[in-house]
């Protein structure tokens, strides 16, 4: 299906974009989470994609890949990748959601509903992030046109 050279390609592409040392002192950093990197030496913390496209959706809410790629300057393939890998979370009350890879259910983050999870016993190995288990909305928000719409699946 493809799904596991999606997942290397994308894991690559984020790392290899994922800063490596301070900017200011190029001293190490370590990971303080969202997305955000602190330098051990100096202090001065580095974002990486993840962080920049949760900035984004906590600023101004969920959008289209498209938009969210075109305003912090992540290549479309990692918004998608990341919301995708679980990295990312749509926001409770958006209207925006990711859909269930087998049912189409809407999930906030992840590829698959808990539901869905639950009837894969293998295949879920080699996830390098987070577990591709997602979690519903409590509350779906439906669109103009009555369907719902989802990041990254209308390009
Ligand atoms: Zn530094
Ligand atoms: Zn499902």
């Amino acid at each position: 299906m493809g799904k596991k050279e999606d997942i290397e390609k994308f894991e690559k592409e984020f790392l290899e974009r994922k800063p490596n040392r301070c900017s200011k002192c190029k001293g190490r950093l370590k990971y303080i989470g969202g997305g955000y990197y602190e330098c051990y030496d100096c202090g001065h913390q580095e974002i990486d994609d993840f962080g920049r496209i949760k900035d984004y959706i906590d600023e101004y809410g969920a959008a289209p890949a498209v938009v969210i790629s075109d305003n912090t300057g992540v290549p479309i393939e990692l918004v998608n990748g990341m919301l995708r890998e679980g990295r990312l979370e749509i926001p409770e009350g958006s209207s925006v959601y990711i859909k269930c890879e087998t049912c189409g259910c809407s999930i906030r983050y992840g590829r698959y509903c808990p539901d869905c999870i639950r009837n894969r016993t293998n295949s879920l190995k080699g996830v390098f992030f987070n577990p591709d288990v997602g979690e519903k909305p409590q509350h779906e928000v439906k669109t103009q046109d009555g369907r719902m719409h989802f990041l990254g699946f209308d390009k």
